[in-house]
């Protein structure tokens, strides 16, 4: 399998895991591929009983799809888990290894990796790793800082890591899982959060907010 197959397939469990669709045309931005190149690619991964897909509708995952998605996510989020455990690399430095390492790693390899890191239930993002299982853990009273009310301060429990530069970013200004943020302010006009976290006030965008998940 291609590593565009294996991401096409974990773009889609994604948005599932989300209880959102997605389309053909979100999917070809969300790859950086041709919409002919998502229209031939999803009709492959239809006939090897994937994806189930309809021009114009948005495309599923069959049960199988389903359990080959979850174990490249399970094998990316242990790789990030074991780079930054065990070889002690930086949150902001694991995502690009893992994304090559997740297709050339067995089953067998993978449980191998939980075990030695004693079956971590999250990644170094704040990530739910599923299990062997395909099974993904859900946690409950978290929403993304974009939600979150000002004058409160929350615990930051996970963050998106597609970026490289909102990796670096966060590093910069000393943002880690358990960081407390506090919300200042919203500015309404383009839903910007103003924020302090450690002792650092600055204002966050709000699609950057989108990226951070918080906790009261
Ligand atoms: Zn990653």
């Amino acid at each position: 399998m291609s590593p565009s197959t294996d991401d096409l397939l974990k773009a889609i469990f994604q948005a599932e895991l989300r209880g959102a669709s997605i389309s053909a045309s979100e999917l070809a931005r969300h790859l950086g591929i041709s919409p002919p190149g998502i229209t031939q690619m999803a009709n492959r991964l239809q006939e090897d009983g994937l994806v189930e897909y309809r021009p114009y509708r948005p495309m599923t995952l069959t049960q199988e799809g389903r359990e080959l998605a979850a174990g490249i996510i399970r094998k990316h989020r242990l790789w990030e888990m074991f780079l930054h455990k065990a070889l002690k690399m930086g949150w902001n430095e694991v995502h690009r290894e893992a994304e090559m390492l997740e297709h050339q790693t067995s089953d067998a390899l993978a449980n191998r990796l939980d075990e030695f890191l004693g079956h971590p239930a999250f990644d170094p993002h704040g990530q739910p790793i599923p299990d062997r299982h395909g099974r993904v853990r859900t946690r409950k009273d978290i929403l993304a800082l974009s939600e979150a009310e000002p004058g409160i301060t929350y615990t930051v429990v996970g963050v998106t890591d597609k970026s490289d530069d909102l990796m670096d970013f966060f590093t910069d200004i000393g943002l880690t899982l358990k960081s407390r943020i506090t919300v200042n302010g919203k500015i309404s006009m383009d839903e910007s959060v103003i924020v302090s976290v450690k002792n650092y006030r600055t204002i966050l965008s709000k699609t950057v907010a989108e990226h951070i998940y918080v906790q009261k």
